[in-house]
């Protein structure tokens, strides 16, 4: 199924050749989220030269059959953010096994895109406050909990839905015990950014490896990660 979101597996194979050609180096998002945490006690190490970070959202299958092999071959790490309700149910969710099988793998971390994926700042306006709140708090601790309990490895990290938020979500991620949550914004993250709203570039097919290329590049010429 082609939408707006699809990434073709050729244009994927060229960003991935473009990021070796270039010499960027793809390191795990914990390894970001430890040095953006480090940088307010002033002990930072600092990141690797060119530092890449990878995430896919949603749990498509299409992440094992096609992304995931392409990584392996890299030894490149990757965060999937999941939201579980999809998973074994949705047409074009990975299943729980599947899922379970790439979790192993050291590289691949599985993290939290809330329990069902909804836009909580839509949400926001057509409920009551303390109503939004239980819903919020419930979308965020369900989705970890249920995740945890089925992979067996903790989840600290949150994706947004729609890469959606607002300062009482933020609040709210931070309360629930997330150490970051993340956005999308098209643009690299910096530590200014706040902590649970860091930007992600959003890649889709019409997104190919020389705009990507010249994003990077813009982006490491700030001294940012991306
Ligand atoms: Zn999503």
């Amino acid at each position: 199924m082609a939408d707006s979101m699809t990434l073709r597996i050729a244009n994927f194979e060229s960003q991935l050749r473009m990021l070796e050609s270039r010499n960027c180096h793809v390191i795990p998002l914990s390894d970001w989220v430890a040095w953006r945490l480090a940088l307010a006690s002033g002990d930072a190490a600092p990141l690797p030269a060119r530092a890449v970070v990878l995430t896919a959202d949603d749990g498509h299958r299409s992440q094992f059959e096609a992304m995931a092999p392409a990584l392996r071959e890299r030894s490149w790490p990757v965060t999937l953010f999941v939201y579980p309700s999809a998973i074994s149910n949705a047409s074009y969710a990975m299943t729980w096994p599947q899922l379970r099988e790439l979790a192993a793998d050291p590289l691949v971390s599985v993290q939290s895109h809330t329990l069902w994926h909804p836009n909580l700042v839509r949400e926001r306006g057509r409920m009551a406050p303390q109503a939004f709140r239980r819903f919020v708090a419930d979308q965020l601790t369900r989705s970890r909990d249920t995740l945890e309990q089925k992979l067996a490895h903790p989840v600290t990290l949150l994706a947004w839905p729609f890469g959606l938020s607002d300062e009482g979500l933020a609040a709210q991620a931070a309360e629930a015990g997330y150490r970051s949550a993340f956005s999308l914004g098209n643009r690299s993250a910096g530590p200014a950014d706040p902590l649970y709203a860091v930007p992600r570039h959003l890649i889709v097919d019409s997104v190919d490896a020389s705009q990507l290329a010249a994003r990077l590049e813009a982006a490491f010429a700030n001294g940012m990660a991306s």
